[in-house]
């Protein structure tokens, strides 16, 4: 895609009224557009990096049986009043329409696949299953200040589970765990497995921790076994469970949360099946968050430098930076030729064919943070000189060997 196509506008400087790096980097670097404090757009750079996260989350989910829909943002405040989270759910957002009824903006989701469910679940055969979301969440967040961390309006993957047994959910339960490891290995995010409370391993529940100095949580963890414990809910010794060495206390952002559900949703919304012997039973069910644009704001917080952002390839909004550094016609074909075999072969390439200084071009290259950047100048002759984002040396190759590393 060629830069104008995509409308990339990048800032000569970070923006002064964001205090976290995610947000300063992504905005400056023209990913994201603040609206409101907790209120951001996605612009086509962005949406590129987010859609990448969450095919990734989709792809796993699938794999691990889920099955995909999409259920409403607007609520009526009758479903939340049933579980009398209308009242006690901090964050709900909630909004009268003209006509006299009144509606939560969805932080979450129990309120409504509880109900859903009450017509399709009656005889244990319908059991398990497997039901998730990507989706657009609202939040009335106190404090909206770490950029796409914590966010008023967000996007959430969230996966709910439905079970005849609380043992065939601790079952999927072991299945999901494994599918969120493997979604934050591809997506270069090194995750401290927290348990809620006391870290045994018998208790399920857990969060997915990043260790980060920006991160709002504080963990104990072991960075050999990968695993901690929240300090919010915990008095207990500090060693780790498994290998029984020292933890180490950091700051850590929460990028997913799995736990099995209350009975209380299944009671509230009678949400019961027959079993084997035709008796009358309550669902077990379990819920699996995992914020996408969390993870984006996580992602760009990790990986930087001085210069800007720069993305695993996994998530990278393209698999190259084409740059051509001169000004006549000569430099300008073999670009543009260049450019053209790039796109016939299947690269994903960002080509930066502006009339801008050199310095220019190069600066925002590092900004956005591409996982290669390759140039085309006077000098290059009929070669191109790449470079990862992020080393310190370049080489020149032939257009073949950039193909080859970039497909
Ligand atoms: P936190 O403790 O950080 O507020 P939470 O426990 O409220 O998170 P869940 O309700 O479990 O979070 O939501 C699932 C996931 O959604 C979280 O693990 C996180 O990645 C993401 N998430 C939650 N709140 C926000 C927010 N305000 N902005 C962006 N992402 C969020
Ligand atoms: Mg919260």
């Amino acid at each position: 895609m060629r830069w104008k196509e995509i409308s990339i506008k990048t800032l000569r400087q970070a923006p002064r009224d964001e205090e976290s790096i995610n947000a300063r980097l992504l905005i400056q670097a023209g990913f994201i557009n603040k609206l409101g404090a907790g209120i951001y757009t996605f612009l086509p750079l962005g949406l590129r990096v987010l859609e990448k996260i969450e095919n990734i989350t989709r792809g796993e989910m699938n794999n691990a049986g889920g099955v995909e829909f999409l259920m409403p943002s607007l609520h009526p405040a009758e479903n939340w009043q049933t579980t009398g989270r209308w009242e006690s759910f901090d964050a709900l957002f909630k909004t009268k329409s003209n006509f006299g009824r009144e509606y939560a903006l969805g932080p979450t989701h129990e309120e409504i696949i509880y109900p859903l469910l009450r017509h399709s679940i009656s005889s244990y055969k319908e059991l398990p299953i497997s039901f998730y979301q990507i989706q657009t969440k609202f939040r009335d967040e106190k404090r909206a200040k770490s950029g796409l961390m914590r966010c008023r309006e967000f996007r959430m993957k969230d996966l709910y589970s439905f079970h005849s047994s609380s043992e065939d959910r601790d079952r999927y339960y072991e299945i999901m765990r494994k599918a969120y490891l493997k979604i934050f290995k591809i997506l270069g995010l090194d995750v401290i497995e927290t348990r809620a409370s006391g870290g045994t391993f018998s208790e399920l529940s857990q969060e997915f921790q990043v260790i980060t100095s920006s991160g709002e949580d504080t963990v104990y963890y072991c960075p050999k076994c990968k695993n901690g414990i929240n300090k919010e809910v915990y008095s207990g010794n500090k060693k780790c469970a498994e290998c029984h060495g020292d933890l180490k206390e950091g700051q850590a952002v929460e990028v997913g949360n799995i736990f099995p559900l209350k009975p209380k949703f299944s009671e509230d919304f009678n949400l019961t099946f027959k079993d084997k012997e035709g008796k009358e039973k309550l669902v077990e069910a379990g819920c699996y968050g995992l914020g996408t644009s969390r993870v984006m704001g996580t992602i760009a917080e990790i990986y930087n430098d001085a210069s800007g952002l720069i993305w695993p390839k996994s998530v990278a909004p393209f698999s190259v930076h084409l740059i051509s550094l001169a000004n006549n016609s000569k430099i300008r074909s073999i670009a543009e030729k260049a450019y053209k075999k790039m796109l016939d072969a299947g690269v994903d390439v960002l080509y930066d064919d502006r009339d801008v200084s050199a310095g220019e071009k190069f600066a925002d290259t590092d900004l956005i943070g591409i996982p290669f950047r390759a140039v085309i100048s006077e000098k290059t002759g009929n070669k191109i000189e790449m470079k990862k984002r992020g080393a310190k040396s370049a080489e020149l190759v032939k257009l073949e060997e950039v193909i080859k590393k970039t497909k």
